[in-house]
């Protein structure tokens, strides 16, 4: 994080910019909106300034800026068109630790301004620490049309409450949740279709009830965190993503999809490393029973789907048995993710009308699958957990009857950037792993889908091997 961001108060606080012309006028007119007593420093004041000075909204300095114009401000702009006076107002400042800000010239600020969203009080401001102004810009255009006008007014009911609320729901955590049900239940439609009377009353209501009962009940969201690129997150995902006061994930659970979390939710990593379960399943799901059951909203965050190869159905078991509420949300599988960014159809008219998963997880050395119903031609198979027993895979189709011809992929940590693609035949596999280096996770797709990766494969920068 290059800058450390924070919303300055500066309500009634001597401002300073240096210089008259339009882009000082920009500023001064931002100053003002935040409450600030601006004086400007300029030999000369363009129309809006002038305009302003008439009217009596700022002090105007006639003249060139001098050192002693910064006694006693709180915070300095300059916008002149010398660079040798931008320079040396930069200078002095950063002497004084006078916050400063040279327009367009980041070297010189000790402070950026963002683009903002203004819906006062609530403001959402946004920067790229001055890399990509325009993406910044690009991005406030789509916050402006995401945040309707109304939660301006929303911000203001909940201002209103703050008070009450605090003295009459004394948990912090009953509190946080009473708000979020506030911003995102019937009481912020309420406000958004312009009927604040009505709004009102029901949060007098809503305040009695939530006074009245005991501790929040906890609940689970079991979700399903998609294969790894955090944009195959469901909507819902994200949304309880940043809700959920404690969120458990292993280890297939990107770290740019954690960075969406809430940013005080707990994170609990119950991941096995290979022959090294830091927790068993049993554990894990008495665990987020137990949390639950103190009134927290717990995140079980899951590496694709829940139900596919993610043992979410004992989880829930658990769940249901110890009596705590719980939701499911799906997630993209990782066959899907890989088939989708690795261009291999998994049905195709040609190639396959049907498609098993399995698990190739090795027990003893061998896996323990139905080799003859696998064994079938037109049909696609995939293959989760395999990487360590491809050998075993390959010998056992071919034995039970798949020609050794038959097309096969290892596709490694799909759909993200270190997504790699090695392709073989069930013949040949074992002996290009040897000399290819592949990483879990690693997903196995056996069928003559497989040869439409070379015509179909589109995604950026993944590596192909193999043909
Ligand atoms: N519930 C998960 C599967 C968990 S089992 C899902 O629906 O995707 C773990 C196996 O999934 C790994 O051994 C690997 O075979 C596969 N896998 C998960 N994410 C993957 C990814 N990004 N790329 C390739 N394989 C992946």
């Amino acid at each position: 994080m290059q800058y450390f961001p924070m919303f300055f108060d500066i309500n009634d606080r001597p401002c300073l910019v240096v210089g008259g012309g339009d882009v000082a006028a920009r500023k001064v007119a931002l100053l003002l909106r935040a409450g600030a007593k601006v004086t400007v420093v300029s030999p000369e004041l363009g129309d809006n300034l002038a305009a302003r000075h008439a009217r009596g909204e700022i002090d105007h300095l006639a003249r060139a800026f001098d050192e002693g114009d910064l006694d006693g401000r709180a915070l300095v702009i300059a916008a002149t068109d010398d660079k040798s006076v931008n320079r040396r107002i930069s200078e002095l400042c950063r002497a004084r630790n006078l916050p400063v800000n040279v327009v367009d010239q980041p070297e010189l600020c000790s402070f950026i301004v963002p683009s903002m969203i203004d819906r006062s009080p609530l403001q959402v401001a946004v920067s790229t620490g001055g890399a990509a102004p325009v993406l910044a810009r690009l991005l406030r255009a789509r916050l402006e049309t995401m945040i309707p006008a109304a939660y301006g007014r929303l911000a203001e009911l909940m201002d209103a409450f703050r008070e009450q609320v605090k003295a009459r729901i004394a948990d912090p955590e009953q509190r946080r949740h009473f708000w979020e049900n506030v911003a995102q239940g019937p009481i912020a439609e309420l406000v958004f279709a312009g009927k604040e009377e009505a709004a009102r009353a029901a949060m007098h209501k809503a305040v009695d009830e939530a006074a009245a009962s005991d501790q929040p009940r906890g609940e689970v969201y079991l979700v399903g965190a998609g294969p790894g690129d955090p944009d195959l997150l469901t909507f819902r995902a994200l949304r309880l993503l940043q809700q959920a006061d404690v969120i458990v994930y292993d280890r297939l659970v990107s770290e740019e999809i954690l960075d969406m979390a809430r940013r005080d939710a707990d994170l609990v990593y119950v991941g096995k490393q290979r022959d090294q379960h830091t927790l068993p399943q049993e554990d894990i799901n008495l665990l987020l029973a137990r949390i639950a059951k103190k009134g927290k909203r717990v995140l079980r965050l899951k590496g694709g789907d829940p139900f596919i190869f993610g043992r979410g159905g004992e989880e829930i078991e658990t769940l249901m048995q110890e009596g705590v509420n719980f939701q499911i949300v799906p997630g993209i599988t990782a066959a899907a993710g890989a088939a989708s960014y690795a261009g291999i159809p998994l049905t195709h008219r040609e190639h396959a009308h049907s498609v098993v998963f399995v698990t190739g997880h090795l027990k003893d050395g061998s896996m323990d699958l139905n080799w003859q119903a696998l064994a079938q031609p037109q049909q696609t198979i995939v293959v989760y957990m395999g990487l360590l027993g491809v050998k075993e895979l390959c010998n056992q189709l071919v034995a039970h009857g798949l020609p050794a011809e038959t097309p096969m992929a290892l596709v490694q940590k799909a759909t993200t950037r270190l997504q790699k693609v090695v392709v073989g035949t069930l013949g040949s596999m074992p002996s290009i792993i040897e000399t290819t280096e592949i990483k879990p996770p690693t997903l196995i797709i056996v069928g003559d889908v497989v040869t439409l990766h070379k015509k179909l494969a589109w995604f950026g920068g993944a590596e192909s091997v193999g043909e």
